[in-house]
């Protein structure tokens, strides 16, 4: 059960930047962090309401990324700031909302949950995560984009949310507090072929499947590590297990030392 405390002490607890250039022992976690619902959907169901589409123009989003522009520095693996370098392009359908972004997913998966479904109006979507740093839209984030709150079912910016194209419609991303979940679809491949670290690691809520997926990819019945469908799947939460247990158990090492230092050196690390 995923509840709003855990994820505020995750989201307090993470230093997403950092992992734009990690591997996959963070991918796990990072995933964990767009858990937006407990329940076997993305997002959470309610009675249905009519609602009209709006582009919200807040000062503030354009000040933060995705939105600003030019993009802020992003920060490396050893602390450094490193300047936004994009590596891949994207576009809607209709190219006027544009998009780049630097390095690669913490994270790729297909998700066959009924919310995507929905929403996509797809058998399943295919997510790569980036922290927002990563993300940079170069057309189109000031005045052509809408976005729709699917908890509260309003087309307000209120995450997390979806973006999509005010003009074509095409779904642009899943924005979280602090990930982007662009969609792979959307790139310009540059030999017209995914490129490979972009490729799902495995299926969620693959119960929800319209058919068979004969793939080698791990399979869950629920969010990536819960319900095992496969061997695959099993030797992934296998790994998930032992790399949340080594970070606990390296935590609390940190806390023993920083507890060593006293009181005061342990409430100012803890700031
Ligand atoms: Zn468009
Ligand atoms: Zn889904």
């Amino acid at each position: 059960m995923f509840t709003a405390r855990t994820l505020l002490r995750t989201l307090s607890k993470q230093r997403p930047i950092l992992r734009l250039y990690t591997a996959s022992p963070l991918r796990t976690f990072s995933t964990t962090l767009i858990r937006m619902s407990s329940t076997p959907r993305h997002f959470a169901e309610d009675a249905s309401h009519k609602h009209s589409l709006h582009v919200v123009d807040d000062k503030e989003r354009l000040e933060r990324a995705p939105y600003l522009s030019p993009p802020g520095p992003v920060k490396g693996p050893d602390g450094k700031e490193k300047e936004f370098k994009a590596e891949y392009t994207g576009q809607c359908f209709c190219g006027e909302v544009q998009f780049e972004i630097m390095g690669e997913p913490l994270d790729s998966s297909y998700c066959h949950c009924r919310d995507c479904q929905h929403m996509h109006g797809a058998p399943y979507t295919h997510h790569a995560i980036f922290p927002k740093s990563a993300v940079h839209f170069t057309k189109g984030a000031k005045e052509n984009l809408i976005f729709y709150n699917p908890h509260e079912k309003k087309t307000e910016y209120k995450v997390p949310c979806k973006v999509t194209c005010k003009s074509c419609h095409s779904r642009i991303a899943d924005e979280g507090n602090n990930m982007m979940l662009m969609l792979p679809g959307l790139i310009d491949w540059k030999d017209g072929k995914m490129a490979e670290s972009f490729k799902a690691t495995h299926h969620q809520y693959y119960k929800f499947r319209t058919e068979d997926i004969q793939d080698e990819k791990a399979k869950f019945d629920g969010w990536k590590g819960d319900e095992p469908v496969n061997d695959a799947a099993k030797k992934m939460k296998k790994e998930m297990d032992k790399e949340k247990k080594e970070k606990e158990e390296k935590e609390e090492k940190d806390e023993e030392t920083v507890g060593d230092q006293g009181p005061d050196v342990k409430r100012r690390r803890k700031e």
